[in-house]
């Protein structure tokens, strides 16, 4: 397996005029491949701004972060996105998708930056609506699909450049309990096939069906548990 993310006391401060936030005080953790974990934790405890560096959509102020052996504390903010458009697959509470665009269009968005040409952005995009069980959904916006379907298209898309990791802030969030199950068996599915799954919740039932649970408080990690029984509920059906 091996390590696929390694922070060594990573600060992360904001500044805001003259005052300074520590988000993070002082992160030390590592991430093996094919490890399914959870972060936890108080409103402000840092969650989204780790989140947002292990994603290489921000740089932490001080310490180191090697990800996939590569160490991109100090990169600049074009390689990061380089790194980031070919290793991290985002999932977002709010779905964050085009409201104009067909769910086929907004799989296919990440591959435009990854260079491949229309008929491929195409097929490949159909193959994640597929795994998401969207296919017949492909040509419907957003707004013609339930909360449910849209956090599908959303993971759809996270998946379409095969990236190594899928970070997912509060993917349930938006969403009822019984659609959250459903979300939970996909990203079972998802760790089952071997993808590494970092996400953050507020809920303990959700949280649970992670292999592990770090939880932060104050900038810093105030636990981290491997869960011995994580949820898997392989045996019910979850319809929407
Ligand atoms: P969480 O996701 O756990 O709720 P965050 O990582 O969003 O926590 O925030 C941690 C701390 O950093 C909070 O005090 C928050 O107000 C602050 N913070 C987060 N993002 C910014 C930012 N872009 N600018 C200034 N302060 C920020
Ligand atoms: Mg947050």
């Amino acid at each position: 397996m091996g390590k696929i993310i390694e922070t060594i006391e990573i600060k992360k401060t904001y500044t805001m005029g003259s005052e300074k936030v520590h988000a993070l005080q002082s992160i030390s953790i590592e991430i093996n491949r094919g490890e399914y974990v959870s972060f936890m934790g108080p409103s402000g405890s840092g969650k989204s701004t780790l989140m947002n560096i292990i994603g290489c959509l921000d740089s932490p102020t001080d310490g180191t972060y090697i990800l996939n052996n590569k160490d991109v504390s100090d990169m600049t903010d074009n390689e990061l996105a380089e790194i980031r458009n070919k290793e991290i697959g985002f999932v977002f509470q709010t779905f964050n998708l085009l409201p104009r665009a067909s769910c086929l269009e907004n799989v296919a968005l990440p591959l435009i930056y990854a260079g491949y040409n229309k008929p491929d952005r195409e097929d490949k995009a159909f193959l994640a609506l597929k795994s998401v069980g969207l296919e017949d959904r492909i040509r419907h916006k957003p707004n013609e699909l339930s909360g449910g379907q849209r956090q599908r298209v959303a993971i759809a898309r996270a998946l379409v450049n095969d990236p190594s990791i899928i970070l997912a802030d509060e993917p349930t969030g938006n969403l009822d309990s019984k659609t959250s199950l459903g979300i939970m068996e996909l990203f079972h599915e998802l760790h089952q096939k071997g993808n590494t799954i970092i996400m953050v919740t507020h809920e303990d039932d959700i949280a649970h069906y992670s292999h592990r649970i770090v939880r932060l408080r104050d900038g810093l990690v105030e636990s981290d548990e491997m869960n011995p029984h994580p949820t898997s509920n392989k045996f019910q059906t979850v319809s929407e």
